[in-house]
C-alpha cells in the first residue's frame, strides 16, 4: 500500500482482461498499458500508440492488483498477471510498482515486450535490472531476425531488440519467443531458418510460438484514420504456419514451469 505521504506511480492503462489464455502460462489477468514507439504493419492495437491518449485510464498498482486479485482462484498454479501493450517498458516506474507489489502478494509476473526500449544505458538500465527482479517470464516479440526488414515491418532497428534477448539469455530469465508470421514480410524460409540460428544462441528460450498474421486489428486503423499497410496481404495458410513451427522447432521446447 502506498501511505499518504507517498505519491503513487500512475499507470496509463488502455485496457483489462480478466481472463486471459493466449498471453503466458494458465489463466492470467492481463492489463494493457498505453504506448509504443513501434510502427509494425500488422498491429492490431494502434489504439494503444499514444501514451498520453485521454481515453487511458489512470491507475495505481495497487488499485490494479486488487482488482486482478479478485481473479486469484481462478489462476491455479501457472496463471497470475501478465502485462502487455502497447509496449509496458514504456512505463517502467509504474512497472516496477505493479511488479514488486505482485511478488510480494505471491502472484506470478509476465511481462509482454518487444523489447524497444531496450538499452544498456543509464537510466533504463539499473530501472530494468530492478525490474527483472520480481518478473517471472518474459513473453519476447521478435518481429523480424532480419535489420532491414525489421525496418521496413516496424519502422525501427532490430539492434537493441536482439540486444535484449542476449541480455536475458545472460541473466537466464525465462523466456518464450513470439514471432507473428506475416506472408510477403517475415513468412520466407530464409528469415525463419535465421531466426532459429538466432533462438539456439540463447540459454533461456522456454518456448517459441507462432503467431498467424490476422486482420482483425485493421478496423482500428481505418477508425484512426490511418492507411492499413498491409491491404491485400492474406493470413497464412496453415501449411506455411506449420512450415514455420517446423523451422523453428516449437515442439522441443518445454514451456515455462518445466525445467
Ligand atoms: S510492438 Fe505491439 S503494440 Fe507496438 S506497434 Fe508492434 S504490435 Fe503494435
Amino acid at each position: 500500500m502506498t501511505t499518504a505521504t507517498e505519491t503513487a506511480v500512475l499507470g496509463n492503462v488502455h485496457s483489462i482482461e480478466s481472463f486471459g489464455s493466449v498471453d503466458g502460462p494458465g489463466v492470467r489477468f492481463i492489463v494493457f498499458l498505453q504506448g509504443c514507439q513501434m510502427r509494425c504493419q500488422f498491429c492490431h492495437n494502434p489504439d494503444t500508440w499514444k501514451i498520453n491518449d485521454p481515453k487511458a485510464k489512470k491507475r495505481t498498482a495497487d488499485d490494479v492488483l486488487d482488482e486482478a486479485l479478485h481473479y486469484k482462484s481462478y489462476w491455479g498454479k501457472k496463471g497470475g498477471l501478465t502485462v502487455s501493450g502497447g509496449e509496458p517498458l514504456l512505463q517502467m516506474d509504474f512497472l516496477i510498482d505493479l511488479f514488486k507489489k505482485a511478488k510480494e502478494r505471491g502472484v506470478n509476473t509476465t511481462l509482454d515486450t518487444c523489447g524497444k526500449p531496450f538499452t544498456r544505458e543509464e537510466p533504463f538500465f539499473s530501472k530494468f535490472e530492478e525490474l527483472m527482479k520480481y518478473t517471472d517470464l518474459i513473453l519476447f516479440d521478435v518481429k523480424h531476425i532480419d535489420e532491414k526488414q525489421h525496418k521496413i515491418l516496424t519502422g525501427h532497428s532490430n539492434e537493441n531488440i536482439l540486444g535484449m534477448a542476449r541480455y536475458l539469455s545472460e541473466i537466464n530469465k525465462p523466456v518464450w519467443i513470439r514471432h507473428v508470421l506475416v506472408p510477403e514480410r517475415s513468412d520466407y524460409d530464409e528469415f525463419l531458418i535465421r531466426l532459429d540460428e538466432f533462438i539456439k544462441t540463447l540459454n533461456n528460450v522456454d518456448k517459441v510460438e507462432i503467431l498467424p498474421y490476422h486482420t482483425m486489428g485493421k478496423y482500428k486503423w481505418e477508425e484512426l484514420g490511418f492507411k492499413y499497410p498491409l491491404d491485400g496481404i492474406e493470413p497464412p495458410t496453415d501449411d506455411r504456419v506449420e512450415n514455420a513451427k517446423k523451422l523453428l522447432h516449437t515442439s522441443d521446447y518445454k514451456g515455462y514451469l518445466n525445467r
